[in-house]
């Protein structure tokens, strides 16, 4: 009754700095094959960061526009821009069947779980004190930490190494996930 082929989502959040990249790099050979969103943003690019790889680049107008369009499976406004994952690639994504990961904040959390709550699994991740997350997140957005709890699972970055054998579970744990309607059809199914 597994349909194999189908794709999943796992959406993590976190504040920036909390090695959410460097935990699905350092995991990557591990998780199957994955497709990371890739956001649109009207921020500008810092040091290092590129155009299709980080995030598209755009203005507010041509973001506005994709908003109007319904391009967005989600989008928020965080620290004043404008954040959103479009729909078009993660919906080829899903019927490829693949582990769909979302870097996406606790608003986008929220919306995913409105749209796709059926195939979607979530992980917060936090710096390795919860003082210095409280510290780094009370500076910036305490609705924040409040929506921790919203969250499926919650990893702690203490040492890479064990934050991405951790993240390996989840993510299998996000590909195990079934629809309630596939558990219905199970269930139909062996009761003949
Ligand atoms: P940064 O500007 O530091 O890259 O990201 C700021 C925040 O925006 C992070 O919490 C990040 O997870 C969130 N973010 C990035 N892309 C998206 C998106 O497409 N949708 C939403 N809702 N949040 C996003």
């Amino acid at each position: 009754m597994q349909d194999l082929q189908k794709g999943a989502i796992l959406v993590l959040s976190g504040p920036s700095g909390a090695g959410k990249s460097t935990i699905i790099q350092a995991a990557s050979e591990e998780i199957g094959e994955y497709y990371f969103s890739i956001s649109t943003t009207t921020r500008s690019p810092r040091a290092g960061e590129e155009d299709g790889k980080d995030y598209f680049f755009v203005t507010k107008e041509s973001f506005e526009e994709d908003i109007k369009a319904g391009n967005f499976l989600e989008y928020a406004q965080v620290h004043g821009n404008y954040y959103g994952t479009s729909l078009k690639p993660v919906r080829e994504a899903l019927e490829e069947g693949k582990l769909v990961l979302f870097d996406i904040d606790v608003q986008g959390h929220r919306l995913v779980r409105e749209k796709m709550n059926e195939i979607t699994t979530s992980a917060f991740i936090t710096p390795p004190t919860l003082n210095e997350l409280e510290t780094r997140l009370r500076a910036r957005c305490t609705d924040e930490i409040l929506a921790v709890g919203e969250y499926d699972f919650i990893i702690i970055n203490d040492t890479i190494d064990d934050a991405a054998k951790k993240f390996v579970i989840v993510a299998k744990a996000a590909r195990l996930k079934q629809s309630q309607e596939d558990e219905e059809k199970f269930i139909t199914h062996w009761l003949g």
